[in-house]
């Protein structure tokens, strides 16, 4: 898997977290053989799928039409939100990886028992 980037900010969008993904594809209509040109993802971290539903609209009908899918998906469920809101926090990198609550490591040092 190729890593991702994030269009706008151009951070690293790792397999598995948190992004908007936009897929375009052009292919020729009435016209034969039909040709269909090869996908392309485009992804958004969650702050800035925020930021630009949130934002103004953009020049140009491919920004404006991406854009309105983006509000689409921001407006329709607070996930999203939620997600931006974690990553500003740096909620997601402090949280442990397994689920670590359960017994064995109450008793290691760091806390006061009485
Ligand atoms: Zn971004």
């Amino acid at each position: 898997m190729e890593s991702l980037h994030c269009l706008r900010c151009n951070r690293e969008l790792e397999p598995g977290h948190k992004s908007v993904a936009v897929y375009m594809f052009a292919q020729t209509v009435g016209i034969r053989p039909r040709q269909k040109s090869a996908a392309q993802r485009i992804c958004f971290c969650p702050q800035c799928s925020v930021s630009l539903a949130m934002g103004p609209p953009p020049e140009g009908a491919l920004n404006t039409a991406a854009w309105n899918m983006i509000r689409d998906l921001v407006g329709s469920d607070p996930a999203l939100t939620e997600a931006a809101w974690d990553n500003l926090r740096g909620v997601v990198g402090l949280l442990p990886a397994t689920g670590t609550d359960g017994g064995s490591g109450r008793n290691s040092g760091g806390y006061f028992e009485f």
